[in-house]
């Protein structure tokens, strides 16, 4: 009697398999394109890197290629790996530069009616077969996966900033994500090293569900007057140990991205609680976006980074 468990009822068939990924894509070259383009070079994976921006592609090479000599000259990498890894990295504004991807990743900017029409203008690019996962940090994976042609291929793999650092990925099923999609992205996860949790489609997820609301109260802080912005970040590095204040934070995650995934909570779960604060509202208006624009609730014009107010 045969043992062969695959060949048994009910099992899979070749067709349901976990999909091998070699070759990924990369839509948008920002702070996370560029981290995850970095981690997947140097597991071995070819990348292509589109952003609408030829300029986005450049400072993002420029930026792994400073990001992994830091790694070189920390040892934790030699540079036979990093010139390895800079070849496989290639750049395009052509969205027909996916054709060869067995996986896609999504990680433009945080506004649902931008992703959408990335993934409406890619998909004619793409083969039948390729995954596609969002990098969002708070948008419905649901919604965005059937607004493409192949929702049960549709992931989210959310990757924590910096990239190449942080070791965990939240992976989320969207309702009509299938097991083989599910089991790819662990195994990639794997490939990269990273650690994953699984978190249920809710907005924002696990990891901004409690993080980015404490940003926005740090500022709510700030906005009432409570504390200057050094006292409130002193008083939670060295009040509740954490290794960086939540306005240095919420700098670092860029204040744009802050308020998009706060307005996702406030309208995704209708509760007054995640209403964002004025200020951080004027700040994103003002283009005051934290570290990638120079200023935020530091200006980084200056050495060491000067408090705002
Ligand atoms: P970013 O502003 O640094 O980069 C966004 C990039 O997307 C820019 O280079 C922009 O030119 C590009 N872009 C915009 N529209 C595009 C289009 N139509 N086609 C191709 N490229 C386009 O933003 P980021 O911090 O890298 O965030 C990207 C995504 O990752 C967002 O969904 C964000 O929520 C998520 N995320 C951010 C963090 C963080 O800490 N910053 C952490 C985890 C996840």
């Amino acid at each position: 009697m045969s043992h062969d468990v695959n060949r048994g009822f009910g099992a899979a068939s070749s067709a349901e398999l976990p999909a091998d990924i070699v070759h990924v894509g990369i839509v948008g070259a920002g702070q996370m394109g560029s981290g995850i383009a970095h981690v997947c070079a140097l597991a071995g994976l070819p990348v292509t890197l589109v952003d609408v921006k030829q300029e986005a592609l450049s400072k993002s090479l420029t930026t792994i290629e400073r990001n992994m000599g830091r790694q070189v000259n920390r040892s934790v990498i030699s540079s036979d790996d990093r010139d390895a890894a800079l070849t496989r990295i290639a750049t395009s504004t052509d969205y027909a530069a996916f054709g060869n991807a067995d996986l896609v990743i999504e990680a433009a900017t945080e506004k649902e009616d931008i992703k959408r029409a990335i993934f409406k203008t890619m998909i004619s690019h793409l083969k039948p077969a390729c995954l596609l996962a969002s990098n969002t940090s708070s948008i419905s994976i649901t919604r965005l996966g059937a607004s493409t042609d192949r929702p049960e291929k549709f992931i989210g793999m959310h990757f924590m900033n910096p990239v190449p650092v942080m070791k965990l990925v939240e992976v989320i099923r969207g309702i009509a994500t299938d097991e083989p999609t599910f089991q790819s992205i662990q195994a990639l996860a794997r490939k990269l090293n990273k650690t994953t949790a699984v978190s249920e489609d809710f907005p924002a997820f696990i990891v901004n569900r409690i993080l980015v609301p404490m940003i926005n109260e740090a500022v709510y802080a700030l906005y009432e007057g409570v504390g200057s912005v050094s006292a409130i970040d002193t008083s939670m590095k060295l009040g509740a140990n954490h290794p960086m204040g939540p306005l240095e934070l919420g700098d670092f995650i860029g204040l744009d991205t802050c308020l998009s995934i706060m307005q996702v909570l406030y309208e995704g779960l209708s509760d007054s609680k995640y209403r964002p604060c004025p200020l951080l509202v004027k700040y994103v208006e003002a283009g005051w976006l934290g570290r990638k624009s120079g200023r935020g609730f530091y200006d980084y014009t200056q050495s060491p980074p000067r408090p705002t107010r």
